[in-house]
């Protein structure tokens, strides 16, 4: 049936209906080639112009100054975690990690590889329901690259403003809320996401980088895992995930339809606000895992007043249509994630659900 379902997926997630329909119509046929555009060369004109649309299309949209390449990379952001210090982190050098998640540990755990990396202002003792202020943050002057996670999928925390660390570099992990709001690209030397969020289905990784810290990288590594190789080939090495880039780049149209990340960011807020506004006004029926001002907009994170009422919460919300609102199994509870691509209806049955289940068993 056509019936879509309430998807707070964490990612892969929700897509926007517009883009899949618009892929199913010109899937077979893919604009009069007598092929979809999975059955092509990856160097065919059709392709490339999908390609460089998607690239410039994303330039455009998150303001990426000219001095900064866009890669479309595989190996999700899970590959970055080691492409980065592989690149960046020399022996006996060191680099800032701040932690604020089970994903800044693996970024981490990475680097020990390489090089010296240094964990600072962790809130795990807190059980990571903080983002660290920026005073908590420590760093040398010699480091390679100080980095940091933006958004924290998996407690529901978001960075609001970010560190100035001068001349040392900084690297930001953006996978769970790249593009939900304009930010200031020039102040990082490295970004990257996974599509599978905010951006596109799963298979493409998006790497911003300024051109003068990239030409800083190692020489001596494999050259696939060399970001100069992905530059010098416009991310076309080897097969890139065509369908993936091309999904991201509707992905891109859609987000322009809706007005540009101006007016995702506020879509955004009002998604969010929508449940933690239940949240707030539950008398402790609902309570959230992060702390108010770290809370993200992205992936809100729950508890129900018992364990027993929760399990029932879960059960009954996925009776009623709602899906993915468990919890990572890391941490439990419930989790809405409410990205991009998520309408705000999806959101408001959410809250309509959440109070009725409330009203119902107080
Ligand atoms: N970083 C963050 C913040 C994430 O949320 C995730 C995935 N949930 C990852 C990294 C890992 O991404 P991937 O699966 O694309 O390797």
């Amino acid at each position: 049936s056509n019936q879509r379902a309430y998807n707070f997926n964490a990612g892969p997630s929700a897509l926007p209906v517009e883009v899949l329909e618009k892929a199913q119509q010109e899937l077979v046929n893919f604009h009069g080639t007598g092929m979809s555009i999975m059955e092509m060369s990856h160097r065919s004109s059709t392709f490339e112009e999908v390609h460089n649309e998607a690239i410039s299309r994303l330039r455009k949209l998150f303001a990426i100054p000219d001095d900064y390449e866009v890669l479309f990379l595989q190996g999700g952001a899970s590959l970055q975690f080691t492409m980065i210090p592989m690149n960046f982190l020399q022996l006996e050098k060191k680099a800032s990690y701040v932690m604020t998640g089970v994903w800044s540990e693996k970024a981490y755990k990475e680097a020990t590889l390489f090089g010296e990396p240094v964990q600072t202002a962790s809130t795990k003792e807190d059980k990571y329901r903080n983002i660290p202020s920026l005073e908590e943050i420590d760093f040398g002057s010699d480091d390679a690259y100080v980095h940091l996670t933006s958004n924290n999928t998996i407690y529901g925390t978001q960075w609001s403003e970010f560190p100035d660390t001068g001349e040392v570099p900084l690297i930001a992990d953006m996978s769970s809320d790249i593009m939900s709001k304009p930010i200031d690209i020039s102040r990082f030397d490295l970004i990257y996401a996974g599509a599978q969020k905010n951006l596109g289905p799963s298979g493409v990784t998006v790497v911003i980088a300024r051109r003068d810290f990239l030409a800083k990288a190692n020489k001596e590594i494999p050259t696939i895992l060399k970001y100069s190789t992905h530059v010098e080939s416009n991310s076309l090495y080897n097969t890139p995930p065509t369908f993936g880039i091309y999904m991201l780049g509707e992905v891109l149209k859609w987000i322009e339809k809706q007005g540009g990340l101006a007016a995702i960011a506020k879509q955004n807020e009002e998604k969010a606000k929508l449940i933690y506004d239940v949240i707030d006004n539950s008398n402790g029926f609902y309570t959230g895992h992060a702390s108010k001002e770290s809370r993200s907009l992205m992936n809100i994170t729950f508890r129900v007043a018992d364990e027993e009422l929760e399990k029932q919460f879960l059960t009954e919300a996925k009776d009623a249509g709602f899906v993915g609102l468990n919890g990572h199994r890391s941490v439990g509870g419930c989790r809405a994630s409410t990205y991009n691509s998520v309408p705000l209806e999806t959101c408001k049955a959410l809250q309509d659900f959440m109070i009725a289940f409330q009203n119902k068993h107080k």
